[in-house]
């Protein structure tokens, strides 16, 4: 007799597994799009129960409860009895960053009666993996951590852990360098074993978001961002409503922002905003990047082929050492805050001085109806206050305009290298009042959050022929713009700076005109303290 079997859609690297003489299994190794695992850590039953069905209302599918947070005995019939939704079981010891206090014998009587009670999954670190047997349709996650560091040699270790008779291993180790997460997300695509990698910190957050790019099944997240359950874990809202998880797959284009510190970036807000408006599948990643890491990172981005990257602090001049072409803008101001990979080039753009002179260009031609209409700066007069990166960007665009500048920085001597090197002149801190300007630019962080009672002009010193320029942008009413509308002046806010700088990246990255009021609404709406 001739079996015949009929297989739908198999993958290159889903496993067919013979069950039977007469009947095959297929073993999925990869997804296109994966789930997050909601890890609930709570020390009530009620309260992981309570937790659990609200995690199912908003929308997540798979949650890992946390027996070692559990105070007391616990009753893991009681929290799988009528579960919304499939779960892991872990049960953690202090070692691998866990709460359990009972004996190891007591914890492996918990993962063996998990399973009796039919779990969809259970964790086992690898030293029990071979004490608690395979039972019934629980799948196995076979999981190593480290805390410290990521082990050199990754695959060796995750071929001991897939020996264990592993449907999933999983790995958690700490990220030191930016290069553990290209090792781990490499490890991923690679393995012949569905794998879950991440790396913990805040180094290791891309790899929380790229799991499952790369072909993991699952990523974990958290409750909520102030009980994450590893470090490094971002938030289910997040994992959502931010870098829309569910969406990634391996066709997601790949953006980010590098930086060191990375914590307080709105980038990743406004552009994945965008991409979310236009229906373009990309996915925009904070990378905390230190300073001594960043050409090993640039090179680690082509391998992961990463498209495009906002450059901040402390990345913006030395970038240029990794660059093979460099636009004039930077190249004046020495300064990139864009890099675009092209094929074999990474190309470095400044688009913090093309926003800021489009924005007082606007605000004067709506100023002055009969400004020269090519370039409304002809003939004016500046006064920039700090000379700083935004200074420097600024004053650039000034003198290419041919706008009289003076600069006014805390430490005189910052202000005549600015002076010397463009053209313009400077003076004393001090005497910034008197220097008569039709446009003042601030380019220090006075006035920004939580400072919002300073400025650094005397209110007294404006005058209602003048247009005022604050690029601090959190506030974006700081006390200067404030001061100056009540004197009538014309105001171009750091919003309107950040947003056009954020639209001319995306335009750089996709080709695409950006969604300007959809970035404008959401930086309005993150901007002062964090909301996750
Ligand atoms: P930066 O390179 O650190 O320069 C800061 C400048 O401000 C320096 O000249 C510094 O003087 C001066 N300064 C700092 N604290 C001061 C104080 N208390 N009183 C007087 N002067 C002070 O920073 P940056 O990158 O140029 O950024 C400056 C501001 O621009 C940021 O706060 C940010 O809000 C804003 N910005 C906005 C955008 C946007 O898109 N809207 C983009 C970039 C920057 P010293 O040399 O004496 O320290």
């Amino acid at each position: 007799m001739i079996k015949v079997f009929v297989i739908d859609r198999v993958g290159p690297r889903d496993a067919i597994v013979r069950t039977g003489p007469n009947s095959i299994r297929i073993r999925q190794h990869r997804r296109q799009a994966t789930m997050i695992c909601v890890s609930i850590g709570r020390g009530r039953h009620r309260h992981v129960m309570a937790e659990h069905r609200h995690l199912v209302e908003q929308g997540a599918e798979l949650v890992e409860l946390r027996l070692d947070y559990i105070k007391g005995e616990v009753n893991v019939r009681r929290l799988l009895h009528e579960r919304p939704c499939p779960v892991i079981i872990t049960c953690r010891r202090a070692r691998e960053g866990g709460k359990f206090s009972g004996t190891e014998d007591e914890r492996l009587m918990l993962l063996r009666s998990s399973i009796a009670a039919g779990a969809e999954y259970v964790d086992l670190e690898e030293d029990v993996a071979a004490s608690v047997p395979r039972y019934g349709a629980t799948r196995r996650i076979i999981s190593y951590h480290d805390f410290r560091k990521t082990p050199d040699n990754l695959p060796r270790l995750h071929a001991r852990l897939a020996a264990m008779d592993a449907d999933i291993v999983k790995l958690a180790t700490m990220a030191n360098h930016p290069h553990d997460n290209l090792r781990m997300l490499s490890l991923i695509r690679d393995a012949k074993v569905s794998t879950i990698g991440l790396c913990m910190g805040d180094i290791g957050t891309p790899s929380r978001i790229l799991a499952g790019h790369f072909g993991a099944p699952f990523t974990y997240a958290t409750f909520h961002h102030e009980r994450a359950l590893a470090p490094g874990q971002l938030s289910y809202q997040h994992m959502k409503e931010l870098y829309h998880y569910d969406d990634i797959n391996s066709e997601t284009a790949l953006y980010g922002v590098i930086a060191d510190p990375i914590g307080h970036s709105l980038s990743p807000q406004i552009h994945n905003a965008a991409f979310r408006h236009q229906g373009v599948n990309a996915v925009y990643i904070p990378f905390r990047v230190p300073r001594a890491n960043l050409s090993q990172f640039i090179e680690d981005a082509k391998v992961l082929k990463i498209r495009g990257l906002s450059v901040t602090i402390p990345h913006k001049e030395s970038i240029a050492r990794s660059l093979t072409k460099i636009d004039s803008a930077a190249k004046g101001i020495e300064a990139v805050n864009t890099v675009v990979f092209d094929g074999d080039q990474v190309v470095g753009y400044n688009t913090d001085c093309k926003a800021a002179l489009d924005s007082l260009k606007q605000a004067l031609a709506e100023a002055d109806a009969g400004a020269a209409e090519e370039n409304p700066l002809a003939g004016k007069s500046a006064l920039v206050l700090g000379a700083g990166g935004a200074a420097r960007a600024i004053v650039y665009g000034l003198r290419r305009h041919d706008v009289q500048t003076t600069i006014a920085s805390r430490t005189r001597q910052r202000a005549d290298a600015l002076a010397t090197r463009y053209g313009a002149r400077a003076v004393d801190w001090l005497s910034r009042n008197k220097v008569s300007a039709d446009i003042l630019i601030n380019c220090t962080p006075v006035g920004m959050h939580p400072e919002v009672d300073a400025t650094p002009y005397d209110k007294h010193y404006l005058k209602p022929s003048m247009l005022v320029f604050d690029t601090v942008y959190n506030p974006e009413s700081t006390l200067l713009i404030k001061d100056a509308q009540r004197h009538h002046c014309h105001v171009v806010t750091g919003v309107q700076m950040f947003v056009r700088q954020a639209s001319l990246q995306y335009r750089l990255f996709t080709g695409r005109q950006a969604p300007a009021d959809v970035m404008r609404d959401v930086l309005k709406r993150t901007i002062g303290p964090v909301k996750y």
